[in-house]
């Protein structure tokens, strides 16, 4: 079995890293001749709504997924004319756009930060009057990592903010006062099995994930479980689903949900029974899904601009070094180390240590 993965970075790499074991093949689309999935796996190098080489892909694998969610539409229609492609072409167009996923929640009853669509700077002087300030504009499509992103506080220029997003369709957002940032990360599959892993608690540092700790038993599970079984549902999804929350008190404010396998989750390689990744091949090739138990109390940092010593990294007893081959650079995710320990004190001993070496 080969599958096609649109996109040929680290989520990519570590999709067919879990996929070895059970057999399977990968070719990748991409762009960059240094994508670092493409040592893995075949290399279709081109753009991704280039329709020849969509058809090279399509004419060499047996279905379609993808490693992020910016993909053309025409893409996935294409391929979706000679192959399966999971998550489905809707979940895809809704969850590329802030607007729509967050409309989405609200119809199905899933709470949210206040939010208006912009279009034009007449627009956001209304959004402001409808949200209040402060309040954080963002683009409606290509914003990740806290990119395509502009906080307005009382008294700000909106013309300046307007003019920093680059004048594109944005929603203005409240911004929340949040105790906690946590994630869920959702599987179902093509028969509809579904499977939910303990919710991480997310620290961002530039709007940069910099930290997720698992939550063992956590309080607000079974919500969030509920909200992400809602969007599985309506959307007749497939594979891996990553939502993001805003915690405040006992409500979950859902931020953004991504249609892939997600950073958040990356520490499931050690700490869960059956990581996401293999989770997700699980669930698009109608396997039955493993088993999400955490295994015993882990945590993730990501790797960000510059690399740590591998053998300073290494020293530290039960961290797991993950090094995803891409050169060093200013805000750049280049790596991750996950730490299992027996007991949450020892975990947060463990994180100590490594934050020294990092910083
Ligand atoms: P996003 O690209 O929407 O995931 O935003 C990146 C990060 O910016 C989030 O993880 C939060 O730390 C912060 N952030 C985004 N939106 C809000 C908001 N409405 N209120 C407070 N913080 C926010």
């Amino acid at each position: 079995m080969k599958i096609g993965i649109l996109g040929g970075g680290q989520l990519a790499r570590m999709l067919t890293l879990a996929g070895y074991p059970l057999g399977l093949d990968f070719v990748v689309l991409e762009p960059a001749a240094d994508a670092c999935a493409a040592p893995l796996a075949g290399h279709v190098q081109t753009a991704y709504d280039d329709p020849a080489g969509l058809a090279e892909l399509a004419g060499q694998v047996d279905l379609v997924t993808y490693e992020f969610e910016s993909v053309p539409a025409g893409a996935v229609e294409q391929l979706g004319r000679s192959l399966p492609v999971y998550p489905p072409a809707n979940a895809l167009a809704t969850a590329r756009d802030r607007n729509n996923e967050k409309t989405l929640f609200n119809e199905l009853g899933i709470e949210t930060a206040p939010f208006a669509e912009v279009h034009d700077l007449a627009g956001l002087e209304q959004a402001v009057g409808q949200v209040g300030l402060p309040a954080i504009l963002k683009t409606r499509t290509l914003g990740y990592d806290g990119k395509g992103q502009q906080v307005i506080r009382p008294g700000d220029d909106l013309a300046a903010a307007w003019n920093a997003v680059g004048q594109v369709p944005c929603v203005l957002e409240g911004f929340v006062d949040f105790d906690r940032e946590v994630s869920i990360i959702a599987v179902r599959s093509v028969s509809g099995e579904l499977a939910f892993y303990p919710l991480a608690e997310n620290v961002h540092q530039e709007g940069i994930l910099r930290l997720s700790t698992c939550l063992r038993d956590d309080s607000h599970q079974p919500l969030a479980e509920d909200y992400a079984r809602r969007v599985l549902e309506r959307l007749n999804y497939v594979g891996v689903l990553a939502i993001e929350f805003f915690q405040v008190g006992e409500h979950l404010l859902a931020n953004e949900m991504a249609p892939r396998v997600h950073n958040s989750g990356h520490w499931t390689i050690e700490g869960a029974q059956t990581s996401q990744f293999e989770n997700h091949l699980r669930a698009i090739l109608d396997l039955p899904l493993g088993s999400t138990a955490p295994q015993g109390h882990a945590a993730m940092v990501n790797l960000i601009g510059e690399l740590p010593e591998e053998k300073t990294v290494l020293a530290v007893e039960n961290a797991h070094l993950h090094l995803y081959g891409k050169a060093p650079r200013a805000g750049r995710k280049i790596g991750h180390v996950t730490l299992r320990e027996a007991t949450p004190e020892k975990l947060a001993a463990g994180l100590n240590r490594l934050n020294k070496i990092l910083q």
